[in-house]
């Protein structure tokens, strides 16, 4: 793997730029409509986990149908979607265990990159759906339909960051009564939240370096609020009565949240990484614990989505008001200034930034 050396986008590129792709067996191209700036993809600009350059990133998106290649029967042009990077073969190992995250087909975003400048060079497929563009073309396995009163700048947050969150916690062991920990009170972390309380968690306490942040997470469904400090996890023993509690979900990449975690986890409870460090990065703890005292240190990539079993649930959650995801758009930007939009998102300052696009066919 060639390593990224790129640390900011240069002037973005346009159709004009990229001859139009057009979609092969089982493909779809989607007139892109909105794409929220994920941290992930940040963390592929600073090359912290690889690829190569030049590449289009860009994978929280949303748009509308424009062309489907061969083998492709149910959507039609027009029809509103959610793109993600959600990509599945559908037969491998875990596709077939319920668990399309972590698909065992190998897709290599370099070499099965669908993009070509015109002098024919490869555009690596940022995170296997370079939506940074006006149009995206996947795989049709990364796309699910919307309803179409859905407001779309809304609707793309299900692509990721809301999925990655939310399913961390609903998809795994949370339920009435349940006492859990929140690392991290962004973009992802308030989506572990809120699935908490949605869950039926009773005791949820989110953990942030920012005041700011905890008081959102209050909004959230927290019940608790920590500020990081030296004594983080007696804190949160304190608040669970000195047993700790039994999950502690941390969604940044900060090593230093995954050590604390650790020790702030009750006897048979469970540590769950949802953020991605960078690649070289290393946690430690004391094995030992692990058995004494019956825990279990798990990942969890995209939340374990399924699509099809997620998203109409997750619609109807926010159909009912119990799913906050127009309070976790921060602001709007068109792609001509998306440098402006992911400075912002460096800056720590904001929930979720949205590109928009005028879609082309809607
Ligand atoms: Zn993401
Ligand atoms: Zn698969």
């Amino acid at each position: 793997m060639k390593a990224a050396v790129c640390h900011e986008f240069g002037a973005p590129l346009s159709i004009e730029d990229i001859p139009e792709p057009a979609p092969g067996p089982g493909q779809v191209l989607v007139s892109l409509a909105a794409c929220a700036i994920c941290h992930s993809d940040v963390m592929f600009m600073d090359g912290a986990w690889g690829g190569c350059l030049p590449a289009v990133y860009g994978h929280e998106a949303a748009g509308y149908i424009s062309a489907v290649g061969p083998g492709v029967g149910r959507y039609e042009p027009g029809d509103a979607v959610l793109v993600t990077l959600l990509r599945s073969c559908g037969s491998c190992g875990s596709c077939l265990t319920a668990s399309p995250g972590t698909c065992e087909d190998p897709y290599d975003r370099y070499l099965d990159s669908p993009l070509r400048t015109h002098d024919d060079r490869i555009i690596e497929h940022g995170l296997s759906t370079g939506a940074f563009a006006e149009m995206a073309l996947v795989h049709s396995s990364q796309i699910y339909p919307l309803p179409d009163e859905m407001a779309i700048e809304v609707a793309c947050l299900l692509s990721c960051g809301v999925i990655t969150g939310f399913g961390a916690v609903a998809n795994g062991r949370t339920g009435p009564g349940s006492t859990v920990a929140v690392f991290g009170a962004g973009g992802v972390g308030l989506n572990s939240i809120q699935g908490a309380a949605i869950c039926g968690a009773t005791t949820i306490v989110a953990v942030d370096i920012d005041r700011d942040k905890l008081e959102t997470a209050i909004g959230f469904g927290a019940t608790h609020a920590v500020l990081v400090g030296e004594a983080t996890h007696k804190e949160i023993r304190s608040i669970t009565g000195g047993r700790g509690v039994e999950s502690a979900f941390v969604t940044v990449g900060a090593i230093s949240a995954y050590q604390q975690a650790k020790k702030c986890v009750a006897p048979r409870g469970e540590l769950v990484a949802v953020g991605m460090p960078p690649v070289e990065a290393t946690a430690t703890w004391v094995p030992m614990s692990l058995a004494f005292f019956g825990q279990s240190i798990r990942g969890s990539k995209m939340g374990e989505t399924v699509l099809a079993r997620d998203i109409p649930a997750l619609i109807g959650l926010y159909r009912q008001g119990r799913l906050k995801l127009d309070e976790l758009v921060s602001n709007c930007y068109p792609l001509e200034q998306i440098n402006e939009a992911v400075a912002e998102v460096r800056s720590g300052n904001v929930l979720r930034n949205v590109i928009t696009f005028m879609p082309r066919h809607k």
